[in-house]
């Protein structure tokens, strides 16, 4: 059995003492959920005081990138081993704002893979198809190659510890969800390409979230679909009551 993830992105949002609070919150309104993992993504500069709130809780906490060197002349930049350091176990890569802002690629996302890995974090890899993919039906073919260039040389124990998640970015933070049908339809495409390239076995135990205005009202809808192992939430992430409702559903 697949355990569910409910992760929150927060994306550039919450100082450290904003973080510290919500995460207090929350790890209240969450205690003694052990069937489902929550997980949020604070930014660099809130992830010690995110750490710190949720010890000796359920919450893990993340963080929303990372780069693929250990050290080095990389002005801005924050190494794996910083954040594994700091108690973070889950990593975002490849989020859809870093594709579209940062130039992120499929090789930058198998690199940090790779190196998130290695420093002993789990990637959390995005992949989505914009609309206008959507709309000249490039859906499938986007995924296809976001899964196998991002997945790239990656061994079948080293796909265990990956998640991934479908965000179409269409539907990120415009309050259009894709239906539980549309969502379903491509987790099931992503799990079949993951059976080629890993094995049924692996691809059966490999976590696939969902993400794109996730909200407590359509939660339980997306997650009765057989491939849809979780969400990944931006905006509905932000504060601990409707999260929590999330992670309940
Ligand atoms: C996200 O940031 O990954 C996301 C899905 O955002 P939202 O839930 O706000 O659409």
């Amino acid at each position: 059995m697949r355990k569910p993830i409910a992760a929150g992105n927060w994306k550039m949002f919450k100082t450290a003492k904003e973080a510290s609070k919500m995460i207090s919150e929350l790890k209240e309104l969450v205690k003694g959920v052990s069937d489902r993992e929550v997980v949020i993504c604070p930014p660099f500069t809130a992830l010690e005081s995110a750490v710190n709130a949720a010890k000796g809780s359920n919450v893990k906490i993340g963080a929303q990138n990372l780069y693929w060197e250990e050290k080095g002349a990389f002005t801005g930049e924050i190494a794996p081993g910083m954040i594994k350091d700091l108690g973070c176990e889950y990593v975002i890569i490849g989020h859809s704002e870093r594709r579209q802002y940062f130039g992120e690629t499929d090789a930058t996302v198998n690199k940090r893979t790779f190196s998130a890995l290695k420093a002993g974090l789990k990637p959390i890899i995005c992949v989505g198809e914009t609309l206008q993919e959507r709309e000249s039906e490039k859906t499938f073919s986007v995924i296809e190659t976001q899964i196998k260039g991002g997945l790239k040389g990656l061994s079948e124990e080293q796909m265990k510890d990956c998640v991934i998640a479908y965000e179409p970015v269409w539907a990120i933070g415009t309050g259009k969800t894709a239906s539980k049908e549309q969502a379903q339809e491509v987790h099931a495409f992503i799990r079949k390409l993951l059976s080629d390239l890993f094995g049924k076995d692996t691809a059966d135990a490999a976590r696939i979230l969902y993400g794109g205005s996730v909200k407590p009202d359509n939660v339980k809808d997306l997650m009765s679909q057989p491939d849809i192992d979780g969400g990944l939430v931006g905006g509905a992430s932000l504060e601990a009551e409707p999260f929590s409702k999330i992670v309940k559903y």
